[in-house]
C-alpha cells in the first residue's frame, strides 16, 4: 500500500540516493502539476517528501509546496534552516551546515574510503548520516577488506561517541543493531515518485533513466505493471534475509540483473559486511554496559551473499 509520496521539483534537483542527476538544464515542474500531485497526496494520505534543485524557488512555488505537511530535501549549499534532509556532493564541509540535521553524503567507495576521517567528523555533528555508494556495480571481492577495515573505524568513532552520551545514527551501522524486521526502500511499493514532466515513476531513479519508463501520470492517475514484484514477499532472496537494514535497491537490481525483485551479488556482499560490522559494534558497546536491551543479538553467519547460500541446499 502507498505511503510516501517523492517530488522531484526540477530536472537538477540534488539527488539522495543511488542514481546520479545527468541533466544540467533546469526543468521545474509545472505549477499546475504541482498543485495536482499534492491532491493526490492529500486524497491518499501519503506523506511527502520535496527533492529541491541548487537553487530558490520563485514564491509561488514555495506557497503551494506549504500547502501541505511534507519534509525537504535539500542540497547543503542552498539548504533553508528548516530543511530535514540535506544532501552534499563533495568534500568542502562546514560542520555548522549539518548541526543536528539527517545527512546524506553520497560516494564512490573508493573516495569514501580515502576520506574516513571526514566521514567521522560528519557524523560527530549530525542528527543521522546516511551514506550512500554510487558505484555499487564496481564493487569487487578484493575491496571486501578494505571496506570491513573502514566500517570498523566508523564502529569505533561511534562506539567513542555512544559512550560519551551521543548518539548519532550512521545507516550503514546503526539501523541493523536498531531494527528487528527488514526495514528497505520501499520503491514501488510503499512510495511513487512525482517526475517534472508530471509523471509517475517507481522512483526518482527511473525517471532520470528514461523518462518514457513512468507508471502513469496525474491525468490517468498511478499504473504499477505487476506491483507484487516490487514488494518484499515477492523477492525469494531478501525475504530470507537478515540485513534488515539494506536498501534493496530496485534500481540497482535491475541494472545489474535485470529483475527488480533479484539483486546483484555485490548489493548483498556491501550489505552483509555492514552487517557483521553491526554486530562487532554492537557486541562491543555492550560490553561497555547496558545498550539496547530489548534487541537481540546479531548471530554470526558464514555467507556474505544469501543466493550462495541457497544454492547449497
Ligand atoms: S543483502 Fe541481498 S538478499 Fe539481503 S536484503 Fe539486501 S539485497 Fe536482499
Amino acid at each position: 500500500m502507498l505511503q510516501y509520496m517523492i517530488i522531484v521539483l526540477d530536472d537538477t534537483s540534488t539527488s539522495f540516493c543511488h542514481y546520479d542527476v545527468p541533466r544540467c538544464e533546469r526543468r521545474l515542474i509545472a505549477l499546475d502539476d504541482l498543485r495536482r500531485a499534492i491532491r493526490v497526496a492529500m486524497i491518499e494520505n501519503l506523506t511527502v517528501q520535496v527533492v529541491y534543485p541548487y537553487y530558490d524557488l520563485p514564491q509561488e512555488y514555495k506557497d503551494v509546496i506549504e500547502t501541505i505537511d511534507h519534509s525537504d530535501i535539500m542540497p547543503v549549499s542552498t539548504a533553508t534552516p528548516g530543511a530535514q534532509v540535506v544532501t552534499v556532493d563533495g568534500w568542502q564541509w562546514k560542520a555548522v551546515l549539518w548541526k543536528g540535521r539527517v545527512a546524506v553524503l553520497r560516494a564512490p567507495l573508493e573516495e569514501l574510503l580515502g576520506h574516513a576521517q571526514q566521514v567521522s567528523d560528519l557524523l560527530a555533528n549530525v542528527q543521522r548520516l546516511n551514506v550512500v555508494i554510487t558505484d555499487v556495480e564496481r564493487f569487487t571481492d578484493a575491496d571486501q577488506e578494505r571496506y570491513s577495515i573502514w566500517l570498523a573505524q566508523l564502529g569505533e568513532e561511534l562506539e567513542r561517541l555512544y559512550v560519551n552520551g551521543k548518539s548519532p545514527q550512521l545507516n550503514l551501522l546503526t539501523d541493523r543493531m536498531m531494527l528487528t524486521a527488514m526495514n528497505n526502500c520501499g520503491a514501488g511499493d510503499t512510495c511513487i515518485t512525482v517526475a517534472p514532466n508530471g509523471r509517475f515513476y517507481i522512483c526518482p531513479a527511473f525517471y532520470y533513466d528514461d523518462p518514457d519508463d513512468c507508471v502513469g501520470d496525474l491525468d490517468h492517475g498511478i499504473a504499477v505493471a505487476n506491483k507484487q514484484l516490487y514488494r518484499l514477499d515477492h523477492a525469494p532472496i531478501c525475504r530470507r534475509c537478515d540485513a534488515w537494514h539494506c536498501r534493496r535497491c530496485v534500481w540497482l537490481n535491475r541494472r545489474m540483473t535485470l529483475e527488480v525483485n533479484t539483486p546483484s551479488h555485490e548489493q548483498c556482499v556491501m550489505a552483509h559486511l555492514e552487517r557483521n560490522a553491526a554486530r562487532n559494534l554492537l557486541a562491543s558497546i555492550r560490553s561497555k554496559g547496558t545498550f539496547l536491551p530489548d534487541k537481540p543479538e546479531i548471530k554470526e553467519i558464514d555467507y556474505l551473499d544469501p543466493f550462495e547460500k541457497l544454492q547449497e541446499k
